[in-house]
């Protein structure tokens, strides 16, 4: 009897023609996630991980954290299916457990099995009544469920299984570029993304000095967050300060964040390009800000052609803080450093901007070549989620 893992898919049993490659990407997955760890197969039903005895716990760990994964179950395999020796190991490991009451539950995926599933199950619960004293079935609310299936090359028995957090495999939707702020909004709406399938790279906004090298660096611990999902992440760092600069000196204020934003948005399709993502991501929500009304989304929207994607689009504050908290981000979102829209932020803000006064107010600075210059000079850095913590810079 072998001790191994298996996966149940989920969602992806719906996706019939690409199945063969969404199971390709989510083994990829896992195996960049456990490295050396452990050695997988699969097939239509299942995925097998087999790790070292003591490394269970860890491995499970890690398959908790991994998208397209439906459940995870820790089983026994047996390659001799005949019945007796599937009743006798049934015995042999429910003699370990402390339970009052069971049921017994067979899934048949073998169909030329000689004995039909119906009465396998009643037969091994039979078997159990028998061999094991003080036991009872209840079929509603069981302390213990032995699930058998019978396949074709093997029975597997279990018990217990913990839940994977479904989804897509990450990069089997394709990429797309995050704008990741230091605020509680974007790394939710990037783990949301992530869940979809969709590989992130992050792109932030610095304005130095009037931003801190600290808030960078809090932008780089929710970047390493978010590669937990993502298997790694790439964040573009944009210096914004000129642009930032000359929209200050020649735009009048109630202005400056809209135009930013399309500055934002403009790069951000840029790097999208490059990179050949597909979509941008960010973490506006209807309503919450000036910038953030349907004529403002509409007006910082028109200067690009990608589809832009919202997933808190539609939450409430407080509905975002609940996932924060969940990815374990929230408590470095609400450290208190500076971002480049908090710095000049205008007293009154225009809630319905007009596309001909922003077209109008942009052509008084060269923002093409500014645009040119801030993409040139990108840094691009590499995160993974067992970086060094970036915390003690904070
Ligand atoms: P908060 O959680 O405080 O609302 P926020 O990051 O959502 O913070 P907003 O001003 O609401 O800040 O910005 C809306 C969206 O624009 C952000 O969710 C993020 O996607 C993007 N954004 C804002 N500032 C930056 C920045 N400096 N770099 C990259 N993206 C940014
Ligand atoms: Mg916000």
């Amino acid at each position: 009897m072998q001790k191994v893992i298996f996966l149940k898919y989920g969602e992806l049993s719906t996706k019939k023609d690409n199945r063969n490659f969404f199971l390709k990407v989510l083994h990829d997955n896992i195996e960049k996630t456990l490295k050396n760890d452990v050695n997988i197969t699969y097939d239509y039903g299942r995925m097998f991980i087999s790790t070292k005895e003591g490394n269970f716990d860890n491995v499970i760990g890690k398959l908790k954290n991994i998208f397209g994964i439906h459940e995870i179950v820790v089983a026994y395999k047996i390659i001799e299916k005949d019945l007796d020796n599937i009743k006798e190991n049934i015995i042999k490991l429910l003699n370990n457990k402390d339970f009052k009451t069971f049921k017994v539950e067979v899934k048949r995926s073998d169909k030329s099995y000689p004995i039909d599933g119906m009465t396998l199950r009643k037969v091994l619960g039979a078997h159990i009544l028998k061999n094991i004293p003080d036991k009872k079935v209840d079929v509603n609310n069981p302390e213990v469920i032995v699930n058998v299936e019978i396949r074709l090359k093997e029975v597997l028995i279990y018990f217990d299984n913990f839940k994977g957090l479904g989804g897509y495999p990450v990069s089997t939707l394709g990429k797309g570029i995050l704008m990741l702020s230091g605020g509680i909004d974007s790394p939710v709406a990037g783990y949301l993304a992530i869940k979809r399938g969709v590989k992130i790279e992050a792109v932030y906004f610095e304005s130095p000095p009037h931003t801190s090298e600290a808030a960078l660096n809090k932008v780089k611990e929710l970047a390493k967050k978010l590669a937990l999902y993502n298997i790694d992440i790439k964040l573009h760092v944009i210096n914004f300060t000129e642009i930032q600069e000359a929209i200050y000196k020649n735009i009048p204020h109630e202005y400056l964040i809209t135009i930013m934003r399309r500055m934002f948005y403009r790069i951000s399709a840029i790097i999208a390009s490059r990179r050949g993502a597909k979509v941008i991501i960010n973490g506006e929500s209807i309503g919450q800000v000036a910038s953030q009304t349907l004529t403002s989304m509409n007006v910082i929207n028109e200067v690009v052609k990608i589809p832009v994607i919202r997933p808190v689009a539609c939450f409430d504050k407080l509905e975002i803080i609940e996932l924060a908290k969940k990815i374990d981000t929230y408590d470095i979102s609400i450290l208190p450093y500076e971002d480049c829209c908090t710095i000049f932020v205008p007293d009154h803000p225009v809630i319905n901007p007009s596309k001909e006064k922003c077209q109008e107010y942009e052509n008084l600075i060269d923002y093409d070549s500014l645009i040119y210059e801030a993409v040139k000079n990108e840094r691009v850095i590499t995160i993974t989620s067992e970086d060094e913590t970036f915390k003690d810079l904070l």
